[in-house]
């Protein structure tokens, strides 16, 4: 009698899910890190329309963290703006160099260098050859698969809404939600934003907040700088799903 009650609420919640069109994220786990530790993403929406939320592929530039998860929330509560849309998070893009509060990941290598792009430059520090580190292979396999049309990377601590590729425009438009400059600071050897936006055309955002941003109260960071991550959603399209 008692599961049979349960069953009933369980259908009739998935029933309002699928009735009000909301899905929660689907998450899954795209490669594992050097340590063993899953490199996760999760989605929201299907639509033709694909944006890609990345932070902390520099594991002590934890800020992107918070945002990102308020970020899946605030889209899940509001699918409205999902309308036409995909969004990809990769909320921890180097976990072993989050779990230790380090830049690099475990061998020491700068995955934000580590792409094939035409500026790799090999060293310790970039790595021998382009994608040889398990995180950043995970990157572009995600890259591969959702072929983004644009991208957010979380950074810290140069306070500055940099870009890569024919991201211009889409850093103007962040721009107008934040007192964040919108600077030109040039490719980095190897870098993801060298890689996706100039090998691969798609514009991309290299967000770096200041180095006091992550003592802020994840509500206060939400309340500050969620609205410029919104637009980056919302941008090109209007919140119906439609060209502007
Ligand atoms: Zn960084």
């Amino acid at each position: 009698m008692r599961l049979s009650l349960v069953a009933r609420v369980v259908a009739g919640l998935v029933g309002v899910a699928v009735m009000s069109g909301c899905q929660g994220p689907i998450s899954r786990t795209v490669g594992m890190s050097v340590e063993g530790r899953p490199i996760e993403i999760s989605t929201l929406g299907d639509g033709g329309d694909v944006v890609m939320m990345m932070a902390a592929i520099h594991g002590d530039e934890t800020v992107g963290v918070p945002l990102l998860r308020d970020l899946e929330k605030h889209l899940t509560e509001n699918p409205r703006l999902l309308d036409g849309r995909t969004v990809v998070f990769m909320p921890v893009a180097n976990p072993d160099g989050y779990a230790h509060n380090t830049r690099y990941n475990v061998h020491g290598v700068d995955l934000n260098r580590n792409f094939p792009a035409d500026n790799f430059d090999a060293s310790a520090k970039h790595g021998s050859a382009p994608l040889c580190e398990p995180e950043s292979r995970a990157i572009k396999l995600v890259l591969d698969e959702y072929r983004p049309n644009r991208i957010v990377t979380i950074h810290q601590p140069f306070n500055v809404i940099d870009y890569d590729g024919p991201g211009e425009a889409l850093a103007n438009a962040m721009g107008r939600y934040t007192d964040i400059p919108v600077e030109r600071v040039g490719s980095r050897p190897g870098s993801l934003g060298s890689y996706a936006g100039i090998t691969l055309g798609i514009p991309i955002i290299t967000l770096e907040f200041d180095e006091l941003t992550h003592e802020e109260p994840d509500h206060i960071l939400w309340q500050k700088y969620g609205p410029m991550l919104i637009e980056a959603v919302r941008y090109p399209l209007d919140d119906v799903g439609t060209v502007q």
